[in-house]
């Protein structure tokens, strides 16, 4: 009924483990600053029970979730309809509900490719090389954004060389090479663009292996990671005097899509929550 348009618009983000999650800073910021009548917490969702919790929701006033790891197949199998972004990578980190249908979206794609047009010109993409190190989650949602900016070339490089070799042999594109770990180095002042999606260089976790001696000033290096804020691989480009893009642009960005298809509104471009992250990261979220 009409009344329930009335009430608070809640959301959430459900995952095992959550508590640690940032998207609650993050959308809850935007609703003060917004101004709306809203809440979004943290569910706590075994992955035993995912798929009843996900098929419930359309029995409950929740707008919508974010789904975060272990979940997000899970996500993509309990929706009715997923939108091309989720086929696109076969997991969904948004459901929301459309017409009594439960709607599986992804937003990383989205995630990773705003804050790359700000800090790239969009032109030079279309004949850039990329290196991608990494082979996981975030990867695959990286060379799904490139692929559709039409990056004519990505080298996937990955410390378990099997895993990219698969990934890669999977895409079975031109323009998605497999490189093997031994050769990385070779490739790094040839890239336009080198981008950090795996968890080396995250606070408690060994550096990525990896110099950037020689790469160009007008290349950009795009570390996915977010703790710390520079990492050693942005310090080394910092000294190589390169562009430099940290993980927290893209964190924010992920979060946009979700926040209008939740409460109904647009958060703000100006709405920042950077400084409020950084706040509760350090206060050990
Ligand atoms: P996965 O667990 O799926 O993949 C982890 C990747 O990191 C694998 O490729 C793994 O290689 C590699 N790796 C781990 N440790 C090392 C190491 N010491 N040296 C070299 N490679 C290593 O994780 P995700 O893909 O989900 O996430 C990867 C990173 O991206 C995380 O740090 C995460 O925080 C960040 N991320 C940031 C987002 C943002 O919004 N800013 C969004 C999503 C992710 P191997 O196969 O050999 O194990």
């Amino acid at each position: 009924s009409n009344d329930v348009t009335l009430l608070p618009k809640l959301a959430g983000v459900c995952g095992w483990p959550i508590h640690h999650s940032l998207s609650p800073v993050i959308h809850n910021y935007w609703l003060k600053e917004s101004g709306l009548s809203g809440a979004y917490i943290p569910f706590v969702v075994r992955p035993d029970e995912a798929k009843r919790a996900f098929q419930s929701l359309k029995q409950t006033s929740i707008s919508g979730v974010n789904v975060t790891l272990p979940l997000k197949r899970e996500a993509f199998l309990a929706a009715d309809e997923c939108t091309p972004e989720a086929k696109k990578l076969g997991v969904a980190n948004c459901l929301y509900k459309r017409d009594g249908k439960l709607i599986g979206h992804n937003t990383d794609l989205e995630g990773f490719t705003r804050p790359l047009l700000k800090h790239f010109d969009a032109k030079r993409l279309a004949h850039s090389s990329v290196l991608l190190v990494g082979a996981g989650g975030a990867a695959k949602a990286v060379i799904g954004a490139l692929l559709s900016l039409n990056v004519p070339e990505i080298r996937v490089v990955n410390r378990t060389d099997e895993k990219a070799e698969k990934l890669v042999e999977s895409l079975n594109l031109p323009s998605v090479v497999f490189t093997p770990w031994s050769d990385k180095q070779n490739y790094v002042v040839p890239s336009d663009i080198l981008v950090n999606a795996t968890s080396a260089g995250m606070a408690g976790y060994p550096a990525l292996d990896i110099s950037l001696t020689g790469m160009n000033k007008d290349s950009l290096v795009y570390d996915l990671i977010y703790t710390p804020r520079v990492t050693p691989l942005l310090k080394d480009a910092q000294k190589q005097g390169c562009k430099t893009l940290g993980g927290l642009e893209m964190l924010i960005a992920q979060a946009r899509p979700s926040f209008r298809l939740f409460f109904g509104e647009t958060a703000s471009p100006d709405s920042d929550p950077s400084e409020v992250l950084y706040s509760a990261l350090k206060s050990g979220i």
